[in-house]
This record gives C-alpha cells, structure tokens and sequence, in this order.
C-alpha cells in the first residue's frame, strides 16, 4: 500500500514518548503547574505540555506512560562538582577549607587515567540516579603523566547519557609560589592554557542540543596566578565559551586575597576580567552588598553549594538577596571530598533550610518552588544553557524527571513541589535526558551500578596505597 501523503510520512520520522496523569512543575518564566497533566516527547524535544491528557491522534508513539503518583520536573543540573574525589571521600572530616585542602592536595596529586575514570563514574551514577540530567566537572588537577584525564571524564558521561560540562580547570601556583597545592600537582602557565584550548577544541559543542561543552576553569585565586586568570579569560571568549572557578569561599580565602592582591576576591575578580555574563563561581559566600551588585549588574552567576559550605565550615551564602538583586544561582553538589552524599536532589532541602538558619535573612527565605528553581532553571542559566533546558516548555530539550511522590516518604504530604523539596529523596521512576531514558524505576538502565561502585572502591584503595608511598 503506497504512503498516504509526504507529510505524514514525515510526521512518522519521530518518535514520541507520551506522559499522562501526572503534576507537572514547569519552571518556566510563569512557574506554571498542572495538578494533572501531559508531556509529548517528539525526538529529544518537548513537543507539548499542558493539562489533562494528550492530544490524541498523536503519530508514532512508542511509549505511553501512566503518571499517576508522580510529579514531573525538568532535570536536575549540576553546576559544580569535582568527579576525582569520589575516591577520597570521608578523609579530613573535621578540617576547614584550607586545612583540608593541604591535607588533601598530596593525594590528589597522585591521581592516574584510570582512577579518575572511575571517580567519575561513580560520581555521575550517584547524581544521574538521583534526577540530574546535566552533570559538570570541575577538574584542576592534571599531574604529569597522568594521562588524557579531560576526555576520560568526557566519555564517562556520554556512556551514561548524560548531558555534561568539563570546566577544564588549572593550577599553576604552588607552594614555592605563596599558593597552596605541592609544587609537583601545578601545571605551567602555558601548559595550563595550551591544554585548556586543545580540549575546547577537541570536545566543546556550540550547538542547541549539544551534550558535551567545554568552560575554561582556572581553580581559584590560591592555587593560580593573576597571568592565568587573565590569559583565561581571553582564552574563553577568543573560543566563545564559558568561565569558571572558585570564588569567595571562605573568610581565610578573603584575606589571602587582601595580603596578596590588596583587594577583596571580587574586586580581584573585575580587575583580571571574571566578571560577566559568561562568568559563574562557586560558592559566594563572603559578599558584600557591593558584591552582590557588581554580580548583578555584570550577570555573574553563582553555583550555591549548601552541603559543602555546611561540611567544610565556610559559612552560609546570601541566596535570598543574590535572588532579589537579579543574580543568576544554580545549585551544585561540590566534590564529594567535602559533601559526601554525592546527591543533588537533597541540596534543594539544604539549600532551603541552611538559608532560613541565616538570621538576617530569615523574612526573606527561600520556599519550595525557588528551591526547585535553583536547581534546574538557575543551573541552565548560569551554564549558558536557559533557551535549551532548564524548564519543560515545547521546543526546548526533553531533560526530564518523573518523581514518586505517592510512596511511603510523600503520600501524606498534599503539595508535589513541596514533597519532593522538604520530603525524603523521592524516588526516581524515570529520567529521560535528550528524550532518551537513563533511569528506570530508581536504577541507571545504561551502566551497571554494582560495577561502577566495585570499580571506584578498586581505584580508592590504589591511590591510598600509592600516596602512602614517597614519590
Ligand atoms: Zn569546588
């Protein structure tokens, strides 16, 4: 029987994945919800989304799926991470940032290709399994002969399927030059930004629905010179991509910036061209109100990391009125070094509670759909990414996340939005990333969950007993 008509025929090319009967929380810009609703996933967009059910006569669909008890959210994203330290979790548990940092340094410094791909395995199977979509790395540590660690941490995420950004870091300030890494662990300064272009040149996709990108990261203003901040700087916008780095962590790292450079981390950030649009740093805790503004006029974002600044004793960001002054916040887990849940969907809980701890900005706390927010709208944002994920509207990318919220830890809590921010870690029962499923009923469906954690143990007790050894 011949083909009913060319355009049928292509309307049959996509393939369509309906969801029906479930809340939706959109996050977009009207922060519209649906207590019952339905999502058609053509390809790897979002063709429609709206209430009650799908519209029917709908071509080519290959699944139906019946929402009921769930919520639907946009995927997590993750703005800042540092995969390696999967596998020096719970050491220095007691230590503040720079204590832990020394402490830690000599370690890190022995790491291979091999250990950091199991770090990052083990990393992005955590996060994925728990509703990220689009997971970062932070990497800075490169020692010599270490391997290709940039592309190792690359192909780790595209097995899993997730969506992903390298923030190719560096370090090229040592000890012998005031900063805090061993001099062994610090790359040069040319090195540093050679290596950097090469893996924007090699990995960054600029287009809509890229799944790899590439940030230039240099790691923070005590592990990197001023010439390589600067040098960075050029180097991302002469390729048109992002920059990131460590920023205003701690009260030590203020008045390291002070002794050093005369000035506060921020200042020091404007005077070597980090701040902007295309900027976001980790952490922000010690701003001012000057701060804040400069951040705000120049569209710097920031990726809020309330566990980690909890563990490692830094102190509690101004999330409330970064918000209000306009500033771009997203959420990141951190290494897992200094937050070892290694989870992302607790840190919208923590980012909510750790900010209502912070007396002077207690009328202004955060609620439950904000928190949602700084987790996938907030983090597409401060990737660069706002037109493409972040919110579940048609046309933009099918990054997705069905929550169980009618199981033992949410059926008594009457709010979805409110169940999966205050309750337990809901369940995942499917997560689709570029339309593609990488959860089903809470397990990763493209890796093996048991293996990654063997082989991440295998890797955590060789670098144990290689550090234990004298280089
Ligand atoms: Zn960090």
């Amino acid at each position: 029987m011949a083909a009913p008509a060319a355009t049928a025929s292509r309307k049959d090319d996509v393939s369509r994945i309906v969801i029906e009967n479930c809340a939706i929380a959109t996050v977009d810009a009207d922060d519209t919800e649906y207590a019952s609703g339905h999502l058609v996933v053509a390809g790897n967009r979002i063709e429609s989304i709206g209430a009650g059910t799908a519209p029917a006569g709908l071509d080519n669909v290959v699944r139906r799926i019946d929402g009921t008890g769930h919520l639907v959210t946009p995927g997590l994203i993750n703005t800042h991470h540092h995969f390696y330290q999967w596998i020096t979790r719970g050491l220095a548990t007691d230590h503040n940032l720079f204590d832990w940092l020394t402490a830690l340094y000599p370690t890190w410094a022995r790491i291979d290709e091999q250990m950091v791909t199991a770090a990052a395995r083990g990393s992005l199977a955590m996060m994925a399994r728990g509703g990220v979509t689009t997971a970062m790395d932070h990497h800075y540590v490169f020692p010599r002969g270490s391997g290709d660690l940039s592309s190792a941490i690359i192909g780790a995420a595209r097995d899993m399927g997730v969506r992903f950004t390298l923030a190719r870091g560096s370090m090229d300030r040592g000890e012998s030059a005031g900063g805090l890494p061993p001099d062994f662990a610090v790359e040069t300064l040319e090195g540093a930004l050679a290596a950097t272009e090469a893996t924007v040149d090699q990995h960054h996709d600029a287009s809509f629905d890229a799944m790899t990108q590439v940030a230039v990261a240099p790691c923070s203003p005590f592990s990197v010179s001023t010439e390589l901040m600067r040098q960075g700087a050029e180097l991302a916008r002469r390729k048109g991509v992002r920059l990131h780095t460590h920023g205003s962590e701690t009260v030590e790292e203020e008045k390291f910036c002070h002794e050093l450079f005369g000035m506060g981390p921020t200042d020091y950030f404007a005077s070597t061209g980090w701040l902007g649009e295309d900027v976001w740093m980790a952490h922000c805790v010690h701003m001012n109100d000057s701060d804040i503004a400069a951040f705000a006029r120049t569209g710097t974002g920031v990726a809020h990391c309330p566990s980690s600044n909890a563990r490692l004793a830094a102190g509690i960001a101004r999330v409330p009125d970064m918000l209000r002054s306009g500033v771009p916040v997203g959420l990141g887990v951190d290494g897992t070094a200094s937050n070892e849940s290694g989870e992302l969907h607790t840190e919208l809980r923590n980012a909510l509670l750790i900010n209502r701890l912070h007396t002077e900005h207690r009328e202004r706390a955060l609620n439950a759909r904000q928190a949602l927010r700084l987790g996938t709208y907030g983090g597409a944002q401060v990737l660069g990414r706002a037109d493409q994920i972040g919110s579940l509207e048609a046309g933009k990318l099918a990054d997705l996340v069905m929550w169980r919220i009618d199981g033992l830890g949410h059926s008594t809590i009457a709010d979805p939005v409110t169940a999966v921010v205050f309750g337990a870690a809901a369940p995942v029962t499917l997560s689709l990333v570029n339309g593609e499923p990488v959860v089903e009923d809470n397990h990763l469906i493209t890796v093996d969950e048991d293996a990654i954690a063997r082989a991440a143990r295998d890797e955590a007790q060789r670098l144990a007993r290689v550090a234990a050894q004298p280089r």
